[in-house]
């Protein structure tokens, strides 16, 4: 492959935005090398500057669950946008996806959208704390809410690739505010909680984790959380940002059956633009501004473009009966081809899966905690992340990172993609 035009974009960018990229994530800090720069995509590929083509598994971090420029979508944004592209008023397509989102959404009342998954935990949590009349929150190593500041506590992938787990700029007084637990150990939680009795407002918490590499919850735990958040006062938030509209309609919620007390959401509700979104029932969510006493507001929130792709994705996935069965079909057969394809070779590996999130862990051990997520060989991963990239794969530059599976990506791609661990496996 030949990365000149990338090679030439990025140095440029680098003296106008810094480390030349908008997201810490896009930059190839963890593997080494320099980042690709993207033309264009379509389906299930990405072309970049160079003319290259790669089958896609990051898919814009999650959003692409049908593919790139999936074609409702597309025509959804361009009629849009003839109308005018904001209004600082209230439209009524904003109403249209909130009734869609409750309708595929268990437990929920009502929803309100902004601009970022970053901007629905942050305002979720300010929600909890305040409807709750208390101050701290538990979050669990690795787990990601966005980058403010509450959050960026052992804040996963892209915080730990850049091993700054706790950014400068965040003061003491609001880290102290935020207890840190272990993921599927619900004893760290009841130590926590006893540590600080009736100060906890929320646990937040990725229910199936997606920024340490994918680390699904054990049998049990989410049920767990629920009872210990029920008998202690505390809001149980699930930050779906990942999960939501893409492992089930209804989100994990639906897939354990578990209720949450507040949900984010993110990513794919809005098919490729930029939205967020938080949700909740009635008593909660009327504790929001105008008719409560939370305040929270944005210039752009419920952008009519950005309702009108998020719109036509959720009613894509609403009325595709197979789609979640076809999704998790060929993440298994994905999982199981490079299993074999690794096994023959001698690559000491995990393989994590759910639904259509997928890691590799170069690790023997199973992964089901940051800690044990750590414990992955990230030599490996660097030659495996450059060896498929040479191969016309793209995954995620970081060892921290879960796969996403599009709708888009036929069984030939996903063959070609197992013959590509095939002949670099024997490299690792
Ligand atoms: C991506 C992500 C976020 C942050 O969303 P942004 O749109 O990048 O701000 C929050 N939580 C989870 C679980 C995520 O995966």
């Amino acid at each position: 492959m030949i990365y000149q035009r990338s090679s030439a974009l990025f140095k440029e960018a680098k003296t106008v935005i810094p480390g030349g990229v908008n997201s810490p994530v896009r930059a190839f800090n963890a593997v080494g090398g320099t980042p690709i720069f993207a033309k264009s995509a379509k389906g299930a590929y990405v072309f970049d500057e160079d003319g290259n083509r790669y089958i896609d598994y990051i898919n814009s971090w999650g959003p692409m669950l049908l593919g790139h420029a999936f074609p409702p979508v597309v025509e959804a944004v361009i009629e849009k946008t003839k109308e005018g592209t904001s209004f600082g008023m209230p439209t009524a397509i904003e109403t249209e996806i909130a009734e869609l989102a409750i309708s595929m959404v268990p437990n929920i009342d009502k929803i309100r959208f902004v601009n970022s998954g970053t901007e629905a935990c942050m305002s979720a949590i300010r929600l909890a704390r305040g409807f709750a009349k208390k101050d701290k929150i538990i979050k669990f190593s690795g787990c990601y809410h966005g980058h403010s500041d509450s959050f960026l506590i052992a804040a996963g992938s892209g915080a730990v690739t850049f091993g700054t787990p706790n950014s400068p700029g965040v003061t003491q007084g609001t880290a102290k505010d935020t207890l840190l637990a272990t993921y599927n150990d619900i004893n760290s939680v009841n130590a926590l909680i006893s540590s600080n009795p009736n100060e906890i407002a929320a646990i937040i918490i990725e229910p199936v984790a997606g920024n340490m590499g994918c680390i699904p919850p054990i049998d049990g735990f989410l049920e767990n959380l629920r009872q210990i958040c029920d008998a202690n006062d505390i809001l149980l938030i699930f930050d779906e940002v990942m999960t939501g509209f893409r492992l089930a309609k209804g989100g994990v919620q639906a897939l354990k059956n578990v209720n949450a007390d507040i949900v984010c959401f993110g990513k794919v509700v809005g098919g490729g633009l930029p939205v967020g979104a938080f949700a909740a029932r009635n008593e909660i969510m009327d504790y929001l501004a105008p008719i409560g006493p939370v305040y929270q507001a944005g210039t752009l929130s419920g952008n009519p473009l950005a309702m009108a792709a998020g719109l036509a994705m959720l009613k894509a996935i609403n009325t595709d009966k197979g789609l979640m069965n076809r999704l998790e079909e060929k993440t298994k057969y994905l999982h199981n081809g490079i299993a074999e394809a690794l096994n023959k070779n001698n690559v000491t590996h995990t393989i994590n899966r759910i639904g259509s999130m997928i890691s590799v862990h170069f690790t023997d051990q199973t992964v089901v905690d940051f800690d044990s997520a750590a414990k992955g060989n990230n030599e490996t991963f660097k030659k495996f992340f450059h060896g498929m990239l040479n191969e016309g794969v793209y995954i995620a530059p970081s060892a921290f990172e879960t796969w996403f599976i599009t709708d888009a990506l036929t069984y030939e791609d996903l063959n070609t993609t197992i013959a590509a661990v095939e002949r670099i496996a024997n490299t690792l």
